[in-house]
């Protein structure tokens, strides 16, 4: 603005308060409308500045005013925009890193304005440097020069350093013992022992990441074994877009967003015959790739690295490692050598994941990159909440009381991907985050909204802050709610929502719901005829117990698990040699249903697609959240139209019922007819579609509403999503869905907030 301003011979001054910027300009009329212009239309806008809304004013003249100046900002509170996202490296910097006569030639930690380190060194705000992890860094005369000129690009860039006074970086081996202690030797020295198939802990801007060719299968299995992460697939990194086209599809849209300032790990289909190691991401249909995002990145990948394993530095679901001495204990028994450096990480951040969902962005993990950015609610927000997410995949969230004076709604600051609550380690971090964020942001909560789960942990610790109010909200109700704020409507709408796990009103756990849903309540319309489950926790697990429930559903009393003994051995062929399933098993499980020992009635959808894996011999076991389901996704044979039976039943004063068991007949049929498993699963994809879409014209006929809001963790299922938003659409209906916050439980606590605020202020 200052050098708009300047440029444009127009005084006044420009100052940030908690209202967001406010500039006082004087100078002739067009002048002014140019400044305008400028403001809001590259080159002259910064690439990382957002502008939501521009509220223009007269003001009586000002006399003696000549010049344009910037003012302190006011300490009246803090702008909540204060804190950014982690960005990727910008252009300009990569062209001073190449540049032989720059002073940053070569170093891994050059940054500006536009690019670099933020929320994961801030400490605490105002975001100054001595409240950054930059703070023990004393700036030289050269990089003090530039942060101190208002023309420079790197003018109050807190985390400015050249090699000089900045951070350094060194290689050690898996004992902490300096390998090399200069910086290109020892990027010179990781690329090497990478390129020989070693294992290469390498420090980061959110993290650690565990680093392998992802050419070299040996390789990648040793890391594999390692890590103890048998199955979920590893994201990788390259240097160039012409790389990643080699191994998988990228569209206009996906080559954008690989390029964004986010820096996104982007999901892309797999080319058939990608050199990729077969071990790096088996049982999908996709490769997991990002480029890189930080100087370091770059620099070693100039040693003629083609693509990496970049996983995250942790052990199996643990949270990630910021530290260096904890990386060595931790990691030593993974990693061959640690390439480190002494820029602190004060918060760890995961890479956010992406995909596309009819053409459209949507992400799967929102974090590094995208967090904490606001999202912002339509409805303003008269308290401060806190929004405690869900148990799996969990983030929360704090909605932040709206300032009178602003035209600016609710804003919502939602937390990074956290991860599974069941571990104890990141129980623990959740806790700390929660304080973290609420310091960073000044949020003081005097209503805090849950899942309904009694059981959750995140509901348990909701419920013992002291002096919070609190609001249960339904889980599925919360994910369409997630949507209705993205989409800045109210509802209601009506909401498909379908996942895994929910505690449902009626104590049942649902999983496969049509609500008549709005920001004040819900009905349930309709939902999957319930099915008896076995073993509770196990059941998310082990594939076995939802087939024998569905089969127990489909064939009632007649129901002899001889008749089956062809299936279960099917079912065991497919298993891996750790998860095999045998008959006695199967009619103890049996046996628990028929007694309902230990059962739950449940509506899940997610353990559906489990069941119909495990049937066509895909695995019988989830080591991840949905590996099944993503491996009966993966095998899908694209231009089928057929699909199985389904029945809609309506009984009086009860809601809608989908009951599935002319599906599983035709399934267990085609597997008897021996018909491809990629055909049965396009079949059992496109029925859901189907039945899903009967469900919404159903709820349309009663309620005369049109807008479907879909969300909940089985539409990250590309296919099935793709084919119910077209569906919808081609039946009239406008589709709403998820893209700022996952479909999964990731997006759960920005519905909480919603409800919440919704409630609060329908009371003041
Ligand atoms: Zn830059
Ligand atoms: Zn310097």
């Amino acid at each position: 603005m200052y050098r708009i301003a300047r440029s444009l011979e127009l005084s006044g001054l420009v100052y940030n308060d908690t209202k967001g910027v406010t500039i006082e300009l004087q100078g002739k009329e067009e002048k002014s409308a140019q400044f305008l212009f400028r403001l809001q239309s590259s080159p002259d806008k910064p690439p990382l500045a957002q502008i939501r809304s521009c509220d223009v004013v007269d003001i009586p003249v000002i006399e003696d005013e000549k010049d344009f100046v910037i003012e302190v900002s006011d300490s009246e509170g803090t702008a909540l925009s204060e804190v950014t996202a982690d960005i990727a490296t910008c252009q300009d910097c990569l062209r001073e890193m190449a540049d032989k006569k720059d002073f940053r030639y070569h170093y891994p930690f050059i940054n500006c304005t536009n690019c670099g380190p933020r929320y994961s060194i801030v400490k605490t705000i105002p975001y100054d440097r001595p409240n950054t992890t930059m703070s023990v860094f004393a700036m030289c005369d050269k990089c003090a020069a530039q942060y101190n000129d208002v023309t420079d690009r790197r003018f109050h860039a807190q985390p400015v350093a050249c090699p000089t006074c900045g951070p350094k970086v060194w290689l050690t081996d898996n004992k902490g013992n300096n390998i090399k202690t200069r910086t290109d030797e020892a990027i010179s020295e990781a690329a090497r022992m990478l390129l020989a198939g070693k294992i290469v802990t390498i420090k980061g801007v959110g993290g650690f990441h565990l680093a392998v060719d992802a050419l070299n299968d040996k390789a990648v299995k040793r890391l594999r074994e390692r890590k103890r992460r048998d199955h979920k697939p590893f994201a990788m990194m390259t240097d160039a877009i012409e790389k990643i086209r080699e191994y998988a599809v990228v569209s206009e849209l996906a080559e954008q967003v690989l390029k964004s300032p986010q820096s996104p790990i982007v999901l892309l289909p797999k080319k058939a015959d990608a050199a990729i190691a077969p071990s790096v991401a088996s049982g999908v249909n996709t490769f997991g790739f990002m480029l890189c995002y930080a100087p370091l990145h770059y620099l070693l990948f100039a040693q003629n690295i083609k693509v990496l394993v970049m996983t995250s530095g942790n052990i199996a679901d643990e949270p990630l490692i910021c530290k260096n001495q904890i990386a060595l204990e931790r990691l030593g028994g993974v990693a061959d050598a640690f390439l480190m450096h002494n820029r602190d990480i004060y918060r760890q951040v995961d890479d956010s994941v992406v995909h596309f969902i009819a053409e459209e962005l949507v992400l799967v993990r929102r974090a590094r990159g995208y967090v904490p950015t606001p999202i912002f609610m339509e409805e303003s927000c008269r308290q401060d909440i806190f929004a405690a997410g869900g148990d799996l995949k969990n983030t929360f969230c704090f909605a932040k009381q709206s300032q009178p004076a602003t035209r600016l709604a609710g804003q919502v600051i939602c937390s990074e991907h956290i991860g599974d609550l069941e571990d104890a380690q990141v129980y623990h971090h959740y806790i700390n985050s929660i304080e973290h964020l609420q310091k960073l942001f000044e949020v003081e909560p005097k209503v805090v909204a849950c899942d309904l789960h009694p059981g959750y942990l995140s509901t348990q610790y909701a419920l013992s802050l002291p002096g919070l109010r609190a609001i249960s909200v339904q889980h599925h109700w919360a994910h369409i709610a997630s949507v209705l704020v993205e989409h800045g409507i109210t509802g209601p709408v009506i909401g498909l929502a379908c996942d895994g796990t929910g505690y449902g009103t009626d104590g049942a756990i649902w999983g496969c719901e049509c609500l008549i849903a709005s920001l004040e309540g819900f009905e349930r319309f309709g939902h999957l005829a319930y099915y008896p489950l076995a073993g509770a926790d196990k059941a998310s697990k082990e594939a076995i117990r939802p087939v024998l429930g569905l089969l127990k559903k489909t064939y009632g009393d007649d129901f002899e698990l001889n008749d089956f003994g062809w299936l279960l051995e099917k079912i065991e062929a497919g298993a891996d040699k750790k998860t095999k399933i045998d008959k006695r098993k199967s009619k103890i499980i049996l046996e628990q249903l028929e007694k309902r020992i230990n059962t739950i009635d449940t509506s899940s959808l997610g353990r559906v697609f489990d069941a119909v894996a495990a049937m066509v011999g895909l695995g019988s076991y989830n080591h991840f959240e949905a590996q099944l389901p993503m491996a009966l996704e993966a095998i899908v044979e694209e231009g089928i139209e057929d699909y199985y039976d389904f029945e809609l039943i309506c009984e009086a004063s009860k809601p809608l019922q989908l009951n599935l068991r002319k599906t599983i007949k035709g399934i267990i049929t085609d597997i008897q007819e021996e018909l491809p498993a990629g055909v049965i699963s396009a079949k059992f994809h496109n029925c859901l579609a189907a039945a899903l879409l009967e469900m919404a014209k159903a709820a349309r006929k009663k309620t005369k509403l049109d807008t479907v809001a879909i969300s909940g963790g089985v539409f990250c299922n590309r296919y099935l999503t793709n084919r119910l938003v077209s569906l919808l659409k081609k039946n009239d209906f406008h589709v709403l869905f998820n893209r700022d916050v996952p479909a999964n439980d990731g997006g759960i606590s920005l519905g909480q907030a919603a409800i919440a605020a919704h409630s609060v202020n329908k009371e003041s």
